[in-house]
């Protein structure tokens, strides 16, 4: 969930959802609803860009949120000193769309990048930390691959080019350029680091769609990733970052809702039912209070299992029912601080991803407090352990007693633990992210379809434009932007 988010996926799908809903918008009739608000449903970081983008571009909007609070996955605490992240930790400042947002925002003073230290990563091998190596050199001196796999690594660039024309998972495309140890210890913790999943589901084309193209385009992921690298940067990109704000990712979130022009979210608003149509109609409820309003274009920008409950028109259809199957694992994220000299490692990197085949209880720790400056009480560190995903869904539910006892000898053994926790708090997140898994293509389409079946209504976000929060970001950015070019209806 938090590394390694070099990912920006479903690009193909967004290029075919774009030319069918414009499709749909280029022959829905116009109407005398124009002047009508438009209607964003969700809170989230998605929803948030969306709102912002619409307003600024002199629509008038109304927000829904079902929770208290705006930001959806995003969460920062303060508490006696520590800075916690409840949900994503730190997200990789990969496109310009973001850094223009900022920009827009004010917010070039509050942003802070990873410290240089975050470069150096680790990935748990027999029980220790290997550094990733991060050149052809430190590769040649790792313990973490066998040498037949360090010469599929650097001998896959001259291999025969492959294309092929079905999806296959994760696990079998990688296998096919490097190789099983590197599924195992290169793979394995780097999805469980951004997915939390099992990459033996996940579909290669659709979570990982910067690798397909590159497979696609020159059959070498190596040789692949390098033309990408030079695609973007001829793009007028920027080199990405891994970046966070001074007082936490919430900063982002806060400052777009303040943004919005006053009255216009609704908080504890729960969307019961969409009655499509020139206007739409949008009937929302709040503390058993129903209320019915009109609007031009609805956005959508809910979880899976939302979507999954739209009622849409008087009988109540569901078009988006399907959309419930969607898997997502449940996570928990444990934040613990200590006094400085009771870790012994220096913690110099970004945090330890571990490989499901290492049977650890967690997936991988942030060292949080090295990352970003302000996150710990001086003299103290602090560190961040997910657990659960699609591995171990069951130890993400536990309590923060059982989660607590479970990791600490691990992080003891990897990190040298001298003293107890001086801070512990624990976030859990029931349906944390969605999988995008073999077979992906048929959600997509149950989206393209209730899209071009309703004219004004539009899905973006995790669940269709990548699952990283500056792809989120983007996703509502472009929805927003679409709305404001397209034909009012
Ligand atoms: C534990 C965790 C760690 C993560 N770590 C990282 C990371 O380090 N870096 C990174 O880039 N990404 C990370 N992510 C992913 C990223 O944070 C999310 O994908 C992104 O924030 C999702 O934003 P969203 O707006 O699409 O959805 P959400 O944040 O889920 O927001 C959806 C909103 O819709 C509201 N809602 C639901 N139903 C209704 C309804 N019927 N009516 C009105 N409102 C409704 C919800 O209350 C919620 O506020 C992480 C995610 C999790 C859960």
């Amino acid at each position: 969930m938090s590394e390694l988010r070099v990912e920006e996926p479903l690009a193909f799908s967004r290029i075919s959802r774009s030319l069918f809903s414009l499709q749909s918008e280029m022959t829905a009739p116009a109407s005398p609803s124009s002047s009508l608000p438009v209607a964003v449903i969700g809170g989230g970081a998605t929803g948030l860009a969306a709102a912002f983008r619409l307003a600024r571009s002199g629509r008038k909007v109304r927000l829904f949120e079902a929770g208290t609070r705006v930001g959806g996955a995003v969460g920062t605490e303060r508490q006696e000193g520590w800075l916690i992240e409840a949900g994503p930790n730190s997200f990789l400042e990969n496109a310009r769309e973001i850094v223009d947002l900022l920009r827009e925002l004010g917010l070039e003073n509050e942003r802070v990048a990873a410290s240089p230290t975050a470069k150096k990563r680790f990935i748990v091998r027999n029980g220790q930390l290997c550094a990733v190596p991060m050149s052809p050199p430190a590769l040649f001196g790792t313990p973490l691959f066998s040498f037949g796999s360090k010469l599929r690594l650097l001998t896959e660039a001259f291999s025969r080019p492959r294309r092929r024309t079905s999806d296959v998972s994760l696990a079998d495309f990688v296998r096919d350029h490097f190789g099983q140890e590197i599924v195992d210890y290169a793979l394995n913790p780097f999805v469980s680091g951004i997915y939390a999943g099992d990459p033996k589901k996940l579909s290669a084309r659709h979570s990982f769609p910067k690798l397909w193209e590159a497979e696609q385009k020159k059959g070498s992921l190596i040789r692949g990733q390098i033309a990408q690298a030079k695609e973007r940067k001829a793009a007028g990109h920027p080199k990405s970052q891994v970046i966070s704000f001074r007082d936490g990712l919430q900063t982002l979130t806060d400052t777009l809702q303040s943004r919005l022009p006053a009255g216009s979210i609704e908080l504890g608003a729960r969307i019961e039912t969409l009655m499509p149509g020139s206007p739409w109609q949008v009937v929302w409820s709040r503390s058993g209070e129903t209320h019915t309003e009109q609007f031009s274009r609805v956005v959508l920008a809910t979880p899976a299992r939302s979507l999954a409950q739209l009622a849409f028109g008087s009988l109540g259809e569901r078009p988006l029912a399907t959309l419930q199957s969607i898997e997502y694992p449940p996570v928990a994220s444990l934040f613990l601080g200590f006094r400085r000299e009771h870790i012994v490692h220096p913690l110099d990197g970004f945090g330890a991803l571990v490989p499901a085949i290492e049977q650890f209880h967690m997936l991988g720790v942030l060292f949080s407090s090295s990352l970003f400056p302000n996150r710990a009480p001086e003299g103290h560190v602090a560190l961040t352990v997910m657990v659960g995903g699609s591995f171990q869904p069951e130890i993400a539910g536990r309590s923060l007693d059982e989660i607590t006892e479970a990791v600490l000898p691990e992080l003891d053994r990897l990190l040298g633990v001298k003293g107890a926790p001086e801070f512990r708090r624990l976030h859990f997140w029931p349906h944390a992210i969605p999988q995008y898994q073999l077979g992906y293509e048929r959600h997509l389409e149950t989206m393209n379809s209730a899209e071009r079946r309703f004219p004004g209504l539009h899905i973006a976000g995790h669940i269709r434009d990548g699952i990283a929060l500056p792809a989120c970001i983007v996703s509502g950015l472009n929805t927003a932007d679409r709305i404001v070019s397209l034909p009012t209806v």
